[in-house]
């Protein structure tokens, strides 16, 4: 396998109290870089300081969007042991994302090496105030200085990790859900199954509207006919609906969540109905008006879970459970937390030791 060169700091930060965290805030002592370069590949892996990066500003990332991204984190163990959580997971979806935005393959498992390498230099970094981990960002960005639309021919792969605070500090808190009912975030056949920037960039309209009326987040429908439900910002969404819990299919425009394998993966386990598929809205109406809508939660690596306490469509206003995490929420949190901080056995293989 390829080296990696490593250059330690002669300058290490002082690190941020683990209570004033929040999330993104600050950054490690040292980053992972890679090149691209058309006729030569990947090359020169390299683990340096956490510095600025120089771009020409005709660098095409900035003028057409071509870039790609993950989200994974670093956790400590009560024995002071750092872990990670389906990292193989993540770089696959990363070569998934890739092929989309016709951006060349990485080796995954030379991504994975570094990655163990660049979390063990910054191993004091993870913090260990309950709650709290290393959030872990690869990414891929368009290099070549060119306003010409086509492939970029040069490319750069980095990670960068951030010590980032507990996402539930007073408790796990229900959040409020708004159904978008004019804009969409991705249809079939366009880049709603990538992690790249420009979902990102499309669906901010939609968190600005929420915002406005008190609602923390927007849920997005799908872009064909406006009634089949997608996914929530950056989680994807589950519906526990007269015992059993369903979560729309993967039906080509929406983020194939690791958190949403995990749920289904635990649910089965645990021998509860779990039903991939797809859901309309009126669906969901319908069920809170005949009493069978038990629980609503969204999933992602940045919450876990996210309980949903209120969802507004039109007219409807919605309140689930009255407002409070359901069982299955609670049970799937507990699970899926337990293993990633080492507390639950994995059954699974999900955690890989750094
Ligand atoms: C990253 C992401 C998710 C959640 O994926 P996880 O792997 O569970 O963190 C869901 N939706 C969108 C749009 C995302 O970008």
């Amino acid at each position: 396998m390829t080296e990696i060169k490593i250059e330690l700091t002669k300058n290490p930060k002082e690190k941020p109290s683990e209570d004033s965290l929040g999330f993104g805030h600050y950054f490690t002592d040292h980053m992972f870089i890679m090149d691209y370069t058309e006729g030569k590949g990947w090359h020169d892996p390299r683990i340096v300081p956490y510095q600025p990066i120089t771009l020409e500003p005709s660098s095409m990332v900035f003028h057409y969007g071509q870039t790609v991204f993950e989200g994974l984190k670093a956790y400590r163990t009560a024995d002071g042991e750092v872990q990670l959580f389906r990292p193989d997971a993540n770089f696959k979806r990363l070569n998934h994302s890739n092929e989309r935005l016709v951006i060349p393959a990485v080796d995954e498992e030379l991504a994975l090496e570094a990655l163990k390498k660049l979390v063990d230099i910054d191993r004091d970094w993870v913090p260990s105030a309950p709650g709290t981990s290393l959030y872990i960002r690869p990414f891929i960005i368009a290099t070549e200085p060119f306003l010409g639309v086509h492939p970029s021919r040069n490319y750069l792969f980095m990670i960068i990790m951030s010590p980032s605070g507990s996402y539930y500090k007073g408790g796990i808190d229900p959040v409020k859900i708004m159904v978008e009912e004019r804009f969409v975030r991705a249809v079939v056949g366009g880049t709603g199954e990538a992690k790249t920037g420009g979902n990102y960039a499309s669906s901010l309209i939609g968190q600005v509207i929420a915002e406005e009326q008190g609602y923390a987040q927007t849920l997005w429908l799908d872009g064909k006919e406006n009634r089949y439900i997608e996914e929530v910002g950056s989680m994807n969404i589950f519906f526990k609906i007269n015992g059993t819990v369903i979560t729309p299919a993967l039906t080509g425009s929406i983020l194939p969540g690791i958190t949403r394998d995990s749920m289904i993966k635990v649910l089965k386990s645990k021998n509860i109905p779990v039903e991939e598929r797809r859901i309309t809205i009126e669906e969901v109406v319908e069920a809170s008006q005949n009493g069978t809508l038990e629980e609503v939660f969204g999933t992602g690596t940045a919450a876990v879970i996210s309980p949903v306490g209120e969802l507004k469509y039109l007219d409807h206003k919605i309140i689930i459970n009255d407002g409070k995490i359901g069982e299955v929420s609670q049970m799937l949190y507990d699970t899926l937390t337990g293993i990633q901080y080492g507390k639950l056995e994995d059954p699974f293989g999900w955690i890989v030791r750094v």
